[in-house]
């Protein structure tokens, strides 16, 4: 039988349909404030991992929930434009999720995100999609990816998945959310940003502990990301390897930077790449990430500038 080697990613996560506007000040409560531009673009931290993956060189399938209604049409056009391949549950009775941004010009934000149809997506559906996607696919070079976006009972069945079939399994713990023991173990590896990386560590050994404890304790690998310092590789038996980021001179926005590493990182892994090789891809997506507007960095660029 010929083999192609095809690497290949499966996010199971959110996708939003992100608005950002720019304003001279936050509004305080009450008040209202005039918009100096106003952008569309993709986001939610599935669709963002699944086109940073997908710009990696991997084949990438989406597996996530929509509402039937515009905004779904906008995110579906917007990620097949990046070749991922979506595997939408549809939900009738919420809408899109939506995210919106308001940033100042000091660079300060505040956002309101409407998880809206992304709650529609469950643990039976999201493992109906991932079997049928994964059916007969090479495990050595397929991925799973799951993030804090979706319900712990959707990351412990992806987890599940993965450890059943055999299949690498990246989990980037975004927000921080109560997940098993057993899912942490599955993960190869846990990226986590600092904040996460901390509020990790005490939740599960308490404030006098490291990160480095998490990995012994767990018997994987810990990637936390460190902004504008790169990222550190913890191994199982809690050596630390640091992977320096690119110099960037003007960040222009941070949002989705995170989502870029995770997304790379796993369309690294999946081409057969080593953990720290990974990760230097991963932080040179970070780089390039930074120095964008917007989450995903597919949307209407321009915006409406006023
Ligand atoms: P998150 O967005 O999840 O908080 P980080 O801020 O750690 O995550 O950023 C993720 C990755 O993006 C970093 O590991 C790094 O590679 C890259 N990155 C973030 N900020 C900068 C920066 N100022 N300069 C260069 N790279 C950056």
């Amino acid at each position: 039988m010929a083999f192609t080697f095809e690497p290949t990613v499966v996010v199971v996560g959110s996708v939003n349909l992100d608005t950002t506007v720019h304003v001279a000040m936050l509004p305080v409560p009450g008040e209202t404030v005039f918009a100096a531009t106003n952008h569309q673009q993709l986001g939610g931290k599935g669709a963002n991992q699944a086109v940073a993956a997908a710009e990696a060189g991997a084949t990438v399938t989406i597996v996530c929930a929509l509402g039937d209604d515009p905004a779904a049409e906008q995110a579906l056009g917007w990620l097949r434009s990046r070749a991922v391949e979506v595997r939408p549950v549809r939900d009738q009775t919420r809408p899109t999720g939506q995210a919106w941004i308001i940033v100042d010009d000091k660079g300060e934000n505040a956002i309101v995100v409407d998880r809206g149809a992304n709650a529609a997506l469950t643990a039976d559906l999201a493992i109906a999609a991932v079997l049928d996607r994964t059916r007969g696919s090479d495990r050595t070079t397929t991925t799973l990816v799951a993030q804090g976006e979706v319900d712990p009972a959707v990351v412990h069945a992806v987890a599940a998945f993965a450890r059943e079939h055999g299949l690498r399994f990246v989990l980037n713990l975004a927000p921080v959310i109560e997940v098993s023991e057993a899912t942490l173990r599955t993960a190869a590896p846990l990226i986590v940003n600092e904040g996460e990386a901390t509020a990790l560590t005490r939740r599960h050994l308490g404030e006098d502990s490291r990160p480095a404890d998490l990995a012994r304790r767990w018997g994987i690998d810990i990637v936390i990301t460190l902004g504008a310092e790169g990222a550190a590789i913890i191994s199982p038996d809690g050596e630390i390897r640091r992977v320096p980021a690119p110099l960037v001179d003007v960040v222009v926005d941070t949002s989705g930077a995170g989502d870029a590493f995770a997304g790379t990182v796993a369309a690294a892994l999946s081409r057969g790449l080593s953990l720290y090789e990974a990760a230097e891809h991963g932080v040179a997506a970070g780089a390039r990430a930074v120095r964008r507007w917007g989450a995903s960095g597919i949307g209407d660029e321009q915006g409406s500038n006023r």
